[in-house]
């Protein structure tokens, strides 16, 4: 009963965080500010009243379209509010309330929208690194006794990117993606950024075949969201993930 409670609470709040992240992806590639300037309609520059602010519901309430000018509001708004719920539930169901659960959420909405910039504007922008690697500092601060483990992790994945990135003079990788890795390892320590890294790569191979195949999308890839799934499952499941597959080996 507590648990339906404690994910309805988590949703709402995951909610609300996920319509500022609409400004987010919505303003930095434009290096529009952040706080100083009111929700606007990107077409007529209509100022938005309050009950037009409320996540989710104001879209379903306008039908999706500007009250004054009437022109269709992007449907990445609801979208970005519901999944980012969806995340803060399911990393509620895993971690519960403590200190992890809430750098995994915060970790999460940094994903999620770092992971539809890079999708558009094949960037990732650098705040969102230095938020996650922040978010790295408290973990390892909060588990002194472990500290090995993430400050491994801030280099097993990155150390092998870079070399790569080096070798092929920046053409296999690009260095958000190697700050990705870097700052998510602080964050996940070095066993689970394997697993996230590895992740990303069998996603981004099976997705982006089948992108190419339907759509006729170029070679050129956008890594971030990749990652970020591989990142987001390996913080949720990747335990599990690690020790079914040890004991695979140990059964030989
Ligand atoms: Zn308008």
């Amino acid at each position: 009963m507590l648990d339906i409670v404690f994910s309805i609470f988590f949703c709402l709040y995951g909610i609300v965080i996920g319509s500022f992240l609409n400004v987010l992806i919505l303003r930095i590639p434009l290096k529009e500010s952040v706080t100083l300037t009111r929700s606007h309609c990107m077409s007529c520059g209509h100022i938005l009243k309050w009950y037009e602010l409320i996540p989710l519901f104001s879209y379903i309430f306008l039908g999706g379209k500007c009250r004054q000018c009437k022109s269709h509001i992007t449907i990445q708004y609801p979208i970005v509010e519901a999944a980012n719920g969806i995340l803060y539930v399911i990393v509620y169901l895993a971690c519960g309330i403590s200190i992890e659960g809430i750098l995994y959420c915060l970790c999460a909405s940094a994903l999620l929208a770092l992971s539809v910039i890079d999708w558009r504007t094949k960037e990732i922008p650098v705040g969102f690194n230095i938020f996650i690697f922040i978010l790295g500092l408290i973990r390892l601060i909060t588990d002194f006794s472990n500290w090995h483990q993430y400050v491994i992790g801030l280099f097993a994945v990155s150390g092998f990117l870079y070399l790569l990135f080096l070798v092929t003079k920046g053409k296999a990788m690009g260095g958000g993606d190697i700050k990705l890795m870097a700052t998510t390892g602080l964050l996940l320590g070095w066993q689970l950024v394997i697993v996230a890294f590895l992740l990303g790569c069998i996603i981004a191979s099976i997705v982006h075949l089948a992108l190419m195949a339907i759509k006729k999308v170029g070679r050129e890839l956008a890594f971030g969201p990749y990652l970020s799934a591989g990142v987001f499952i390996a913080m949720i499941w990747g335990e599990q993930l690690v020790s079914w597959y040890l004991s695979m080996w140990a059964t030989y």
